[in-house]
């Protein structure tokens, strides 16, 4: 038996086969060519280009009749990406100045965008070069005639190890047969991982070296909850982990048909509970979930791979996808959240020594104030046809917000003059995940019609630990005093200035954080739509009263330690439920 850990990717068990499949092993040959070749090889590029671009508007034309318009997002990107003529234009430089092959010269573009893709701070958009390796690896296929098939499973209970998938890759795979995924690359935010939650499929990431051919055929076991994957496993560890996977399924299948319940309290409290979701196919997943509404639109997905910023249409037409998914619940979209510009090369903005602190988020908007305002005007569209929130991130001030606010209304005044809708009382919040956001939080209330609470990046500023660094998980304590202080303030600023206190950082999404954030008084809270049935159970199983008391409590103790032990005591005595 086999232990290896990984990344959860999506959560579940799975018990099954390994099947190996080699999606990645391409053999690229480059070569030095004579000049009189330069131009025939130009050709070819733009024939492969062109070809595998006419390829997948076939599969997506499939897909939008097999399975509605679900998912087609995915697809939709690679053709994004292919639109850029950039990689044509890169390549057909280097076959021309450095005289090699087409194959040689693409694949020297892919190391070119993999390096400067690697700087990227934002975990989820440094993982959009799995995005433009996929194009990329298609195109070659393409050049070298070495097809790329649908993975296919001879037996149920498959589970598919492979290096790396592409959203492709698990929209066409055999989905009766095939129940889980095993990659060595990609993470949680990765396209891949996404879809496999949203198609309910067990997955691990991150595991170095097993898509090696000695794993195949070999009976094996992911725990997408817990991140492992456990090969040849014996059979104490087997008849476990079926039991388990019982518990887990029975578990889901009651947590769901409890999803639509009303979020309150025993004494009958309403806690609004919503979805964090990054593409417009997440939306049905979170009402299905429980959730009115999404808390936090990431928009940072449509900004990706690119060199330009998409304009106010496309933005429109994407954002409006996603309303219609949650509509006539509130939809919460967020200005772009970038951790750097390195997806953008127009634009002249270091990264710094340090990206964390450096051009991003509120600060990069506000220096392009045309680019920002397509994205407000698109926002502003959009809230004609449904309750609409815009948020700002990375707030450190109030010069900030008010800029961010004065370029709201200068776009709401060029759309007023084109005659085009908009909801005027459209509102406006921010997240707080500064410190120094934290510390004025009275000044700031009074300018913002909400707050919600960045936890994933307020624990990163407030304690100086990288959110991002595993050798440092043990640091990272939402049940920090200072944390936990700082959540205290925030609530309060909020109701004094009679605005609604939120949050939508990860701490949200856990249910033993819940009797904190309740008896603090938090209004809503937005997470990832898989953890809202839990976290929606513990809210229904517990009274606000006691809730109040447990948080009040929690402020005696000087340690995370002590906070955490004195909770998971009380947990124990009083809910129904502790941590999933
Ligand atoms: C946060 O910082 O808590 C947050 C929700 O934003 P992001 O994770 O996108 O930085
Ligand atoms: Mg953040």
């Amino acid at each position: 038996m086999r232990l290896f850990s990984g990344i959860a990717a999506s959560p579940g068990i799975a018990v099954g086969r390994l099947r190996v499949v080699d999606r990645r092993n391409l053999t690229i040959d480059a070569y030095p060519i004579e000049h009189d070749y330069i131009e025939p090889e130009i050709g070819r590029l733009r024939t492969a280009i062109d070809q595998t671009r006419a390829e997948l508007e076939a599969i997506r034309a499939r897909l939008a009749e097999d399975t509605g318009s679900d998912h087609l997002f995915f697809i939709e990107t690679h053709l994004l990406i292919m639109s850029d003529d950039r990689l044509f234009t890169e390549s057909a430089a280097i076959i021309e100045g450095s005289r090699i092959n087409a194959e040689g010269a693409l694949h020297r573009t892919l190391h070119k965008y993999r390096e400067l893709f690697a700087g990227i701070e934002d975990a989820y958009l440094r993982e959009r070069i799995n995005d433009v390796e996929a194009v990329v690896e298609r195109i070659l296929r393409t050049m070298t005639g070495q097809v790329h098939t649908p993975i296919s499973a001879e037996q149920g209970h498959t589970i598919v190890v492979a290096r790396d998938l592409t959203p492709a890759d698990i929209l066409q795979m055999d989905k009766t047969r095939i129940i889980g995924m095993v990659t060595e690359g990609g993470g949680r935010t990765a396209h891949a991982a996404i879809l496999a939650r949203s198609f309910r499929m067990p997955a691990v990431a991150g595991i170095d070296g097993i898509a090696d051919p000695a794993y195949d055929n070999a009976p094996a076991i992911v725990d997408g909850t817990s991140g492992n994957l456990i090969v040849h496993p014996d059979q104490d560890t087997f008849q476990r982990y079926l039991k388990l996977k019982q518990r887990y399924e029975y578990d889901e299948q009651a947590l769901l048909r409890s999803a639509a319940l009303p979020s309150l309290t025993l004494d009958g409290h309403r806690l609004e509970l919503r979805g964090n979701v990054e593409v417009p196919e997440e939306g049905q997943f979170v009402l299905s979930h429980g959730g009115e509404g999404a808390g936090l639109y990431r928009t940072e997905m449509l900004f990706m791979n690119r060199r330009e910023m998409p304009e106010e249409d496309e933005q429109y037409r994407v954002y409006s996808a996603m309303q219609q998914a949650v509509v006539p619940h509130p939809l919460t979209i967020r200005t772009l959240d970038a951790g750097s510009d390195k997806l953008l090369a127009d634009i002249p903005f270091s990264v710094g020594q340090n990206p964390a602190m450096g051009m991003r988020a509120i600060r990069l908007t506000l220096a392009m104030p045309d680019e920002f305002k397509k994205q407000l005007r698109a926002i502003l569209r959009v809230s004609a046809n449904g309750p609409t929130r815009i948020m700002f991130p990375m707030i450190s001030g109030l010069e900030e917000l008010r800029r961010a606010r004065a370029l709201l209304d200068e776009a709401k005044k060029e759309l007023s003059e084109a005659g085009i809708a908009f909801d005027k009382a459209i509102r406006v919040g921010i997240m707080v995940e500064l410190p120094s956001a934290v510390t004025i939080a009275d000044l700031l209330a009074k300018e913002a019609d909400f707050f919600s609470v960045g936890t994933n990046d307020l624990i990163q500023y407030s304690l100086g630990i990288d959110r991002s660094n595993e050798h440092l998980a043990p640091l990272y304590q939402p049940l920090h005093p200072a944390v936990l202080r700082s959540l205290r303030q925030v609530v309060e600023a909020a109701h004094q200035a009679g605005i609604p206190a939120c949050m939508c950082g990860e701490m949200a999404g856990d249910p033993f954080f819940l009797p904190i954030l309740l008896g603090l008084g938090f209004d809503e809270l937005s997470m990832n739509a898989s953890s809202i049935p839990r976290v929606k159970r513990m809210v229904r199983s517990c009274s606000r009263e006691r809730a109040a008391g447990i948080a009040e409590a929690c402020f005696a103790f000087a340690t995370a330690g002590e906070v955490e032990a004195f909770l998971k005591k009380q947990i124990d005595i009083h809910f129904s439920t502790g941590r999933s």
